[in-house]
């Protein structure tokens, strides 16, 4: 089922100030694939989130999931949470620590009314399909972190809604559960084709798990796209910056040439990735760590080449992250553990023209 923003604005009233928490927000999210909303803490992304879900009332726009506007300022429509036919899970568990795992994932089910057979059904299907089959008796705070956010999961699919909302679900585990559990999440999902909305401020998590990611700033969508578009085709510095680690050089275009554009920097001439900007435009020029090549003999006929000193190396398991002093500029660059180059090394890199990315404010 799709969801349909449009014109949504909620603003927060504290301490004399207006909060634009929603700032016209307009969002697609399409039927049945993983849809994150990412973003730095206070973007906003909980508001969008809460009030897609009813727990929220935003001030103006629309909101429609499927073909039914569940909001409107104008229509003059609300309706309530319970009735909107959505499964959440949130931060907190929020498993009831006194019911067994059953009673957990059947109260939605005990709530409407169905026969107590069919709840029975309905709960084993659940608890084997997030593999939980036979945990039923357990008491909820006798499960692991894991197992209790699965326990949460089943709670949210039991009533097989069309749409399931996710506000920062893997937060409260450790490293190596949080991998683990994102990837069930994203198997579970996948198989069961349900649009899921899912919150959240770390990187990682959005580019693993998503179909599709909205980036989030200021109340405002600042770019959308899948994992693979965001991380290396970013439009914005905003959006490249915060998706992951990148030298950010500032650049103006200079020349059109052969499907590349060709910027002037502080370090002199790049060709890069094509961009459709004029000539003279102020830019920023993205290269993230990993596309530093060390060069071999013979690289210095290559484009994008420099040359600098090892500043500093720190060895974290996969690679050294390393920094090279170019003139003025600092470079972060991934560099092989198994090198032998020293901290104050000279050395020459060079950078891929299609890993010189250009974006805009
Ligand atoms: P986080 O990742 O930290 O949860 P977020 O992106 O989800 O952040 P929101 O919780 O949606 O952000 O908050 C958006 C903005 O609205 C923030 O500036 C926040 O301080 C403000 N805000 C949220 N709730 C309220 C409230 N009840 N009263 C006043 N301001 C609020």
């Amino acid at each position: 089922m799709e969801i349909h923003i449009r014109g949504l604005k909620k603003y927060y009233y504290s301490e004399g100030r207006t909060i634009k928490a929603l700032d016209d927000v307009n969002l697609t999210i399409p039927a049945n694939k993983i849809f994150t909303l990412l973003g730095p803490s206070g973007c906003g992304k909980t508001t969008l989130l809460r009030s897609i879900v009813g727990l929220e009332t935003p001030d103006e726009g629309e909101i429609k999931i499927g073909d039914t506007v569940v909001w409107s300022s104008e229509k003059n429509i609300y309706v309530p949470t319970e009735k909107r036919g959505l499964g959440m899970v949130f931060q907190t568990y929020a498993i009831w620590p006194h019911m067994n795992v059953f009673n957990n994932v059947a109260y939605p089910l005990q709530n409407q009314g169905m026969p107590k057979a069919e709840i029975e059904e309905r709960v084993r299907e659940t608890l084997r399909f997030v593999q939980l089959e036979g945990f039923e008796k357990r008491p909820a705070t006798k499960l692991s972190g894991g197992q209790q956010q699965r326990v949460a999961l089943a709670r949210a699919l039991v009533a097989q809604p069309k749409v399931i909302l996710f506000d920062e679900p893997l937060s409260n585990l450790d490293a190596k559960l949080r991998e683990e559990t994102r990837k069930e999440l994203r198997s579970f999902l996948t198989e069961l084709e349900i649009t899921a909305v899912y919150v959240t401020h770390d990187r990682i998590e959005a580019l693993a798990l998503s179909d599709t990611i909205g980036v989030m700033r200021s109340g405002k969508i600042v770019e959308i796209g899948a994992p693979k578009k965001i991380y290396f085709n970013a439009e914005h510095q905003f959006v490249a910056d915060f998706i992951g680690r990148s030298n950010l050089i500032p650049a103006k275009v200079k020349q059109q040439k052969d499907s590349f554009t060709v910027v002037q920097t502080s370090l002199g001439e790049f060709v890069c990735k094509e961009r459709d900007y004029p000539l003279d435009s102020d830019l920023t020029l993205c290269i993230r760590p990993e596309f530093i090549d060390l060069a071999e003999e013979g690289a210095l006929d290559q484009k994008n080449t420099l040359s600098g000193v090892m500043e500093t190396m720190v060895f974290v398991g996969d690679v050294y992250e390393s920094e090279i002093r170019v003139g003025d500029v600092l470079f972060m660059a991934k560099v092989d553990p198994e090198t032998t180059l020293e901290v104050g090394d000279p050395v020459t890199f060079s950078v891929k023209p299609e890993h010189c990315l250009l974006v805009s404010e």
